[in-house]
């Protein structure tokens, strides 16, 4: 980093204040010895011509005085008159010459000597004796020559030699007063220029000032008070408004850092806090956790991930919002609600010591998350799943508590969501499990290890077989045979269904292509796949390649698909039952609004659940509903199919009430290919038919 400092850290020797002083002191002292040196040279121009004038005007009298004396050649009396010379201070010498210019008289002062003859006569040489004055510099003395008139005719020559006047008492009191009033006018002048300075350091000062505050501080909400109207005031006007943009521009980035604060704590979409929150107050939670115990609930929505797919992220973000609200509406203050996933959440619940007092809340989150959320007009069933842990029964650490709530979750999953659970011991190895197969379920696909048995669906009144449902079986080497129940939940949660359902669609319908017959081919759809997959285009490719007709595939889907029955849905089913292929609502009676989607969408069939049909005799409560179940679908146009037809009397009941068709074991269990050509083949030795072979002699096979 460079090494910078600001303009007010260097030390200067001299202020600005001092140095600006320095500079009017120094003006003032050389304007006032610039006064003093042409008052003194002109005052002694003035003394010096003052004196010429004098020494003129003395000669002139004097030369007068002398006519009579030079007329009559009295030199005792010239002498006597230039000896009144005496008088007159300043005079050096004096010398009177005679019409040919020989020493007539002369004067000396007394401490100067006159000049002799010859020296008069060199003098006489380099000066003209015109009536004169003149200044010898090299013997610094006034000279003034003045004839000696008669009747207009020169008869003599008067020299005088002067000391050059020297500044009177007078001057000097002169040049006092001038320099008195000159160094009053100085002072006055100087203290204003100091109060100028003054006025434009102070405002440049305290300007400094300010921005030290400023440096120091960061407060940019201060402000320069001065106002004025000069270039100090615009000066003052421009820091102020560049101060306003830095206030501003402080706000902003203040504001800007609040708000990456709450990015940092808070979750966007749902305001809750974030995983990062969560994680520090879990951790302040652990503290005392000795002292206040805790509960951890670890919260997985159900149908999230199909409502993401499906309807986009908008919609998404719209019911993780409305998650989000509800739990809000259940936390107290101390409790912390966190979004830490996708359709993840972790709550800390405190002051809870059992699993009684945790019970009720959890109870009432779950709740609130089965209610249907309305977004955009849709209505949709999320529902989650939750696993709870306790500190500090279960653990003392974060990673420990975390793991043992998603064990339990884990376990709400496998059961079939939309439950709860507290975290046991036990549970580890379960978990472990599903682990197991969702690791090995990826390569089960390529390593051939799924397979497709066959269920014979019957026509009970004409005794033939129309149709068979594909069922999925998995034999791993080492888990041996793995259910369907089990894997095919793990499937959709990993993103496996997809391609594992289109291998299955694939296989049935070339299957049963190959076996010849007129036999219908009944394959199950996760809701994962009818949500996310172009099922139109599937389905037109299989047929394509597999060859066979559209009205021989059934296909079913369970009422979990409507639960979020989305147009785009409903679209594609719709597709698919214009190509002829024939949508079937499966585990028909499970779900509670079952009804309410025959409105929404015309199933080509209904398939009534096994647990209907199981103890039909027992139960006359569970008759009437399968009679009337039954009775709807014919007179909605739709055929109805019993699965799970184990015993005969139940066989018996339902063709009474109505029911033609029937699947179970009292028929078949789902066969392997050879298992399956080798029942049919029995089925029709026994007379009974087949597809379209079928109808002739109608026989019972249950004796
Ligand atoms: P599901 O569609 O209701 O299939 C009928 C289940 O009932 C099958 O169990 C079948 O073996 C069993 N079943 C048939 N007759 C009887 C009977 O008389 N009594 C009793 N108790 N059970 C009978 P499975 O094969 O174990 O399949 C279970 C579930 O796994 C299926 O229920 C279906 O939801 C799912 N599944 C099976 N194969 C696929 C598949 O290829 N794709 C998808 N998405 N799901 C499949
Ligand atoms: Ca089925
Ligand atoms: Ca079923």
């Amino acid at each position: 980093m460079r090494n910078w400092r600001r303009p007010w850290q260097v030390q200067r020797p001299f202020p600005l204040r001092v140095r600006l002083r320095l500079v009017v002191a120094a003006a003032m002292v050389l304007s006032m010895l610039f006064l003093f040196s042409v008052v003194t040279w002109l005052e002694f121009r003035n003394a010096h011509e003052r004196n010429q004038e004098r020494a003129t005007s003395i000669a002139t009298v004097l030369a007068q005085n002398l006519r009579g004396a030079v007329a009559f050649g009295d030199s005792v009396t010239a002498s006597k008159i230039l000896g009144s010379l005496n008088a007159i201070p300043g005079i050096r010498w004096a010398v009177l010459l005679d019409e040919n210019k020989q020493l007539f008289s002369t004067y000396a002062a007394p401490a100067s000597r006159a000049p002799t003859q010859p020296q008069m006569d060199a003098w006489l040489v380099r000066n003209n004796p015109a009536s004169q004055a003149a200044f010898n510099k090299q013997t610094k003395s006034v000279y003034v020559t003045e004839r000696v008139l008669v009747d207009e005719q020169p008869i003599g020559w008067l020299v005088l030699s002067l000391d050059n006047a020297a500044p009177s008492i007078a001057f000097f009191t002169r040049l006092a007063l001038v320099l008195l009033v000159a160094t009053i006018a100085a002072l006055i002048a100087s203290i204003a220029a100091v109060r100028i300075l003054e006025s434009v350091v102070q405002p440049i000062l305290s300007l400094a000032d300010t921005m030290r505050e400023i440096s120091k501080t960061h407060m940019y909400s201060l402000r320069l008070k001065a106002k004025r109207k000069d270039e100090i005031g615009d000066l003052h006007d421009g820091f102020n408004v560049l101060l306003e943009e830095l206030e501003t521009r402080e706000h902003k980035l203040a504001a800007q850092q609040q708000r990456l604060m709450r990015l940092a704590s808070r979750d966007e979409v749902t305001q809750l806090s974030n995983r990062h929150h969560f994680r520090q107050l879990l951790d302040e939670a652990l503290e005392h956790a000795d002292t206040d115990p805790f509960a951890i609930l670890c919260l997985d929505l159900d149908r999230f991930k199909n409502v993401n797919d499906s309807l986009g992220h908008d919609v998404g973000d719209r019911v993780l919002r409305l998650v989000g609200e509800r739990l809000r509406s259940i936390a107290r203050v101390e409790d912390t609600m966190a979004r830490t996933g996708g359709d993840e959440f972790s709550i800390i619940l405190m002051e809870m010591d059992k699993e009684e007092s945790v019970l009720p809340v959890a109870r009432r989150i779950l709740r609130s998350l089965q209610e249907p959320f309305e977004v955009d007009g849709l209505v949709l069933h999320i529902g989650a799943s939750i696993g709870i842990s306790l500190a500090p029964r279960d653990a003392q650490d974060a990673e420990q508590l975390l793991k043992n709530a998603d064990l339990a979750l884990y376990d709400v999953k496998a059961a079939g969501r939309n439950d709860l659970r507290f975290y046991h011991p036990l549970m580890g190895t379960r978990v472990d499990r599903r682990l197991v197969i969702e690791r090995e379920l990826r390569g089960a696909l390529p390593r051939g290890e799924l397979r497709l048995v066959y269920q014979p669906q019957v026509d009970t009144r004409a005794n033939t077989v129309t149709g068979l449902e594909a069922l999925l079986r998995w034999t791993h080497p080492r888990l041996g045979e793995v259910s369907p129940v089990e894997f095919i939940p793990v499937a959709e949660d990993c993103g496996l269904i997809a391609g594992i359902g289109a291998w299955v669609l694939e296989e049935a319908c070339a299957h049963v292509q190959k076996l010849g017959s007129e036999l219908t081919v009944a394959v199950n759809l996760s809701p994962v796949q009818v949500m996310t997959q172009d099922l139109p285009a599937l389905v037109d490719g299989v047929l394509a390649r597999t060859g066979l007709e559209a009205r021989r595939l059934e296909l079913e889907i369970t009422e979990s698909v409507l639960l979020n029955e989305g147009e785009a849905t409903l679209k594609q089913l719709a597709a698919l039952q214009r190509r002829g292929v024939s949508i079937v609502l499966d585990d028909f009676g499970t779900g509670y609004a079952s009804m309410a989607y025959l409105l929404r969408f015309q199933f080509r069939k209904i398939k009534i659940d096994r647990s209907f049909v199981a103890s039909l005799r027992d139960q006359g409560r569970k008759r009437a509903i399968v009679q009337a179940i039954i009775d709807m679908s014919h007179r909605m146009g739709m055929e109805v199919i019993a699965e799970g037809v184990e015993t005969d009397s139940e066989m018996q009941i339902l063709v009474g009430d109505g029911c033609v068709e029937a699947q179970g074991y009292l028929y078949s269990r789902p066969l392997p290919p050879d298992e399956l050509a080798r029942f049919l083949d029995q089925w029709r030795e026994r007379g009974g038919g087949s597809g379209s072979v079928g109808r002739k002699a109608p026989l019972s096979i249950v004796k």
